[in-house]
């Protein structure tokens, strides 16, 4: 990097950790926000770290919420006997923007990967278990992503989840492979969750 000031060169090298944001982005905002008012500017970072104290994981499914539980497992109306299990709570905003289907979620807020030395323990998955052992659901959708570590996810959930007598769906592949369930439109993924078959 060039011989930007200390400040400047902190801020920049912070906004560049962001999901993609690379150096010239990065450089842009930084300017963009010294620009700002002062006021403008503390809203910004306040808002961010406001943002990080009031949101968590809800207890139950493990999407990011400022309730505990979170709206969904909360909502008297929805169909409690069918689990949606996704990646990330991104892919809870997916699905609910379909608004087809009226289940629970379970996020597992990462998928196995053991190239990266993520293995079933790493990610949400044993309040999953516990939560099938003490309700009474009878499907569980899994709708992790359709690459690698989705699909070796999928197959691990459904080797232990099968043999307690629960119907096992995986969602449809009109998502492309290598994709991300976030991207997708709505209508794939309205056709995925439709397409869905038992493992
Ligand atoms: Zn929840």
């Amino acid at each position: 990097m060039k011989n930007y000031a200390k400040p400047l060169a902190k801020l920049i090298a912070e906004l560049n950790k962001l999901p993609g944001i690379g150096g010239k982005s990065a450089q842009r905002l930084a300017y963009h926000i010294l620009a700002m008012s002062d006021e403008e500017a503390k809203q910004l970072a306040d808002t961010i770290v406001e943002a990080k104290q009031n949101m968590h994981y809800c207890s139950v499914c493990g999407n990011l919420t400022d309730t505990d539980p979170c709206s969904v497992c909360s909502d008297p109306s929805r169909d409690r006997k069918t689990v949606c299990v996704v990646e990330n709570p991104r892919d809870v905003s997916a699905m609910e923007r379909i608004r087809e289907y009226n289940g629970l979620y379970h996020v597992l807020n990462g998928a196995i990967s053991p190239m990266d030395g993520i293995g079933p323990d790493d990610i949400n998955l044993r309040s999953l278990l516990v939560r099938l052992q003490e309700s009474d659901i009878s499907e569980v959708i899994l709708a992790t992503n359709p690459n690698i570590e989705g699909e070796a996810t999928a197959m691990y959930i459904a080797r232990l989840v099968k043999p307690a007598g629960i119907k096992v769906t995986r969602i449809a592949h009109g998502i492309p492979v290598g994709g991300d369930l976030e991207y997708a439109d709505e209508v794939t993924l309205s056709k995925a969750m439709e397409g869905r078959r038992e493992l």
